[in-house]
């Protein structure tokens, strides 16, 4: 994956933090909107925001910014777009759609079904 996808991406996780955030109150959407331009140095302060945000949402919201938090990680890692489950790369009209994605799509079915159905949301 380019940079410049990267950024993308990363963009895109961070447009859906922030609406998380605007159930909690302007300072925290604010402190996302700082980091959102310095893409350099900012993951670590990033990533407490992040933490302090999820203490303060439901239990299923703060699941979804635990979830963007991850792909933040994986992001810096380099991981970011890669299956965590066999490596491949997961299609990227599938991280457009869901930008959280962890695994590519065959293994996205198999991880669900071994859940049972109706556990979490159908990717
Ligand atoms: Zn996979």
């Amino acid at each position: 994956m380019t940079l410049k996808k990267r950024q993308h991406f990363k963009k895109l996780l961070l447009a859906e933090l922030r609406r998380h955030a605007q159930h909690i109150d302007d300072e925290q959407a604010r402190a996302l909107d700082i980091t959102n331009d310095d893409m350099k140095d900012s993951d670590h302060a990033l990533h407490d925001v992040i933490q302090e945000l999820a203490l303060k949402l439901s239990d299923n919201e703060s699941k979804m910014v635990a979830d963007i938090d991850q792909a933040l990680m994986r992001m810096e890692e380099g991981s970011y777009g890669m299956c965590v489950r066999c490596g491949r790369e997961i299609d990227e009209r599938r991280l457009e759609a869901v930008p959280t994605a962890r695994y590519d799509a065959a293994c996205q079915a198999v991880v669900e079904a071994s859940k049972g159905q109706g556990a979490g949301p159908s990717l």
